[in-house]
């Protein structure tokens, strides 16, 4: 499962599948991080400073946080992709189809200008994100989008 939790300044990924349960999290920022609770990601009950440091000690790779530099990414189902926003400056988009049982992501690029900053890997869990919660397989034809859903550092993003 992919997730992604936002605040004003930061996003944290989350991805389920690499989680074995070592808990730093939760020991790190109990208020932030609870398995008792859905979402069990809450950034408004904890200061960016305190997320970020215990997020980084998360040791299997399944929370991994980013700032947002100003770029809001949001999911437009009514165009197949996901798209980041700088202002009104799109900024970034990542393309799928939908036949129905699955998304197939095509295609996931940031604009040169914007590169580096995590922009990428935000676009790529938001659409994964999507699929996940309307019970749809994944499909990641795109190369970055497939190495971002298995790696921590799938690269410049
Ligand atoms: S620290 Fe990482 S591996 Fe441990 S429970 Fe939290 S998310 Fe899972």
């Amino acid at each position: 499962m992919h997730r992604l939790y936002e605040n004003e300044d930061i996003t944290v990924f989350w991805d389920s599948d690499r989680c074995f349960h070592a808990r730093r999290c939760i020991s790190g920022a109990p208020m932030v991080f609870s398995f008792a609770r859905k979402p069990w990601v809450d950034l408004s009950k904890g200061k960016n400073p305190v997320i970020w440091k215990t997020v980084k000690l998360c040791p299997s790779g399944a929370l991994d946080v980013v700032y947002n530099h100003g770029v809001r990414v949001v999911f437009e189902e009514e165009n197949l992709r996901s798209a980041a926003y700088d202002g009104d400056r799109l900024v970034g988009e990542c393309d799928y189809s939908d036949d129905g049982e699955s998304f197939s992501i095509l295609h996931t690029e940031v604009d040169p200008e914007y590169t580096g900053r995590g922009i990428a890997r935000r676009l790529v869990f938001r659409t994964a994100e999507a699929a996940e919660k309307r019970k749809k397989k994944i499909v990641p034809v795109c190369s970055y989008a497939k190495a971002a859903l298995e790696s921590k550092t799938p690269g410049p993003s």
